[in-house]
């Protein structure tokens, strides 16, 4: 359905604990959702009833189309170095999850219209076939019950983008409408009026599907839109806090550190004794790597509290400078590993930004805008 804005992930790369990998294309973990089998067997009963003509094709046949929808989406920001996290599909449609550096406008308005583009692509080529198997385009309607599989494939691939372009988020007419007001005018109002869009849409869908259709999946839609608005304009709120403050002005000053020579019984002590969860270690004035919580706790069970925290401790840590953007600092937590960043001046270690002190400065920069009326 849509490229999903980004948020801070929980700390494992991996998508929603509610959906199985079952492919990977191109670098890119395919992922469904649980709630998809769910459908498949609400499907199955549908089937079941006797003037069903529906083939048992036309469902799977309209996910992969989907699919070719995400895809579209993700290869586009690939070209813009933009990376895809993952594709999820559910049962309403697709997400591809963009993760790192947040596309420019401009960017972002060719990633949301490749994917409704793969599917107008899709129908323009089924039309001969239909003439030659069919003897004709069938009438476009909601309902693909008595449709054969190649009328059901060119109706969903009519249906698709149409569907997608209405301008409300998340939908992708609503990302290709801030796209382009963003253009215009700076991406906060922009996103603002997008999103006010969106949400009359949402209604006015709602109050359709609730009095005109009484359609229970368009309602869940319309729900979804509704929510997904709120959820972009608040996530741009968060955003817009962040620009023009320096990863210096959000890090922590004060931290504890630990010895690469300690115990994972030291480590864990301190781990009680005060609120911060990952340490720094050190070796001398030399940072060495991070031990997170996680790394405290794995470390015990695998080497007892004799061990040492060096052998606990993970090598690999990403570091900033404190003059470096705080954009920055979000990017990184949006690829996946929510461990903190430490903050070095050349190889001194002057602070680390975690994803919780992340937010409290998100909601301190918050507070402070609402006082200022
Ligand atoms: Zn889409």
């Amino acid at each position: 359905m849509q490229p999903e804005a980004e948020r801070p992930q929980p700390r494992q790369a991996s998508g929603s604990p509610w959906s199985i990998r079952i492919a990977t294309i191109s670098g890119i973990p395919i992922r469904l959702h649980f709630t998809f089998l769910l459908f498949l067997g609400w499907i199955f009963l549908v089937l079941r009833q006797p003037e069903a003509r529906m083939s048992v094709w036309l469902i799977p046949a309209i996910f992969f189309c989907v699919l070719l929808h995400e895809l579209g989406h993700a290869l586009t920001a690939r070209r813009f170095g933009v990376k895809t996290r993952d594709i999820t599909l559910y049962p309403i449609g697709g997400v591809a999850m963009l993760q790192g550096r947040r596309p420019r406008p401009n960017e972002e308005f060719w990633i949301a219209l490749a994917g409704p583009a793969v599917n107008v692509v899709i129908a323009i080529l089924l039309i001969p076939f239909l003439f030659v198997f069919e003897g004709g385009l069938p009438w476009i309607t909601l309902s693909l019950l008595d449709k054969s599989l190649l009328e059901g494939i060119f109706i969903a691939n009519v249906f698709l983008p149409l569907f997608n372009m209405i301008p409300a988020f998340p939908m992708d007419g609503g990302r290709v409408l801030r796209a382009y007001l963003a253009m215009r005018m700076d991406e906060t109002r922009a996103t603002q009026i997008a999103g006010t869009i969106g949400q009359f849409f949402a209604i006015v869908i709602g109050f359709y599907a609730l009095f005109g259709q009484q359609n229970i999946i368009l309602m869940i839609i319309a729900f979804f839109v509704f929510l997904g608005a709120q959820q972009e304009m608040q996530a741009h709120m968060g955003l817009s806090l962040l620009t023009g403050k320096r990863i210096g002005d959000a890090m922590v000053t004060r931290f504890r550190t630990l010895a690469s020579a300690a115990s994972l019984e030291e480590a864990a002590r301190m781990l009680l004794e005060g609120s911060q969860q990952d340490f720094p270690v050190v070796f001398g004035e030399e940072v060495l790597g991070i031990l997170t919580r996680g790394d405290i706790a794995r470390g015990l069970a695998s080497e007892g509290p004799t061990g040492y925290v060096s052998g606990a401790m993970r090598r690999e840590f990403r570091r900033v400078a404190p003059e470096e953007p705080l954009e920055r600092a979000l990017e990184l937590f949006n690829e996946g590993d929510t461990a903190p960043l430490m903050v070095m001046e050349g190889e001194r270690l002057v602070g680390m930004v975690t994803t919780e002190n992340l937010s409290e400065f998100l909601m301190l920069q918050h507070a402070r805008a609402q006082s200022r009326v």
